[in-house]
């Protein structure tokens, strides 16, 4: 009998399983299945095996997540310390939007908008549109443009209403 393969997991909990590196749970799956007799304890280790790696999975997509947004919190730290004023909290803010919006480039294709950033089809090219694009329909009250900016429709639209019609130069499927 060899000690110590398993690295004492009998003494750790969740998070040190989770952060911890080699397999000391494998050794013990594989050890008690090798007896035969154990496979009910086999099993149980197995799901503790799944639970951690969906752990680990969870964990890296909330430090995906976090890491952008983390400049915002760096920003409102130095600034309610004092090392830095409400400006360098508005530009950390204003970076992290702008890294955040999608970034389209719009290009003309017939009378499609094609986006050679991305390579997608975008809708309708629209030569009134801000963002080259037609806007058939507004989300609370305004027109949403592909970056995110928020802008008002003509006076009189009504903004619960899709009629397919472009709110910027009006047209509709049919003048296409
Ligand atoms: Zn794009
Ligand atoms: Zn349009």
């Amino acid at each position: 009998m060899s000690g110590g393969s398993y690295e004492y997991i009998c003494n750790r909990d969740s998070q040190e399983l989770a952060e911890s590196y080699g397999d000391p749970l494998t050794n013990m799956l594989e050890r008690l299945l090798g007896l035969g007799y154990a496979n009910d304890a086999a099993t149980e280790t197995q799901g503790v095996i799944d639970d951690l790696a969906e752990l680990r999975a969870l964990m890296a997509r909330i430090d995906r997540r976090m890491r952008p947004v983390q400049q915002v919190w760096r920003a409102m730290e130095w600034w309610d310390s004092m090392d830095s004023s409400e400006e360098g909290f508005r530009r950390a803010l204003e970076e992290w939007r702008l890294a955040r919006q999608p970034k389209h480039v719009i290009e003309q294709r017939g009378n499609r908008a094609h986006c050679t950033h991305c390579d997608n089809e975008m809708g309708w090219h629209c030569s009134e549109s801000p963002d080259g694009v037609c806007h058939t329909f507004c989300t609370d009250g305004k027109i949403v443009l592909l970056n995110g900016d928020k802008v008002d429709p003509k006076p009189g639209t009504d903004t619960d209403a899709d009629f397919g019609e472009c709110l910027f130069c009006g047209k509709s499927e049919e003048d296409r």
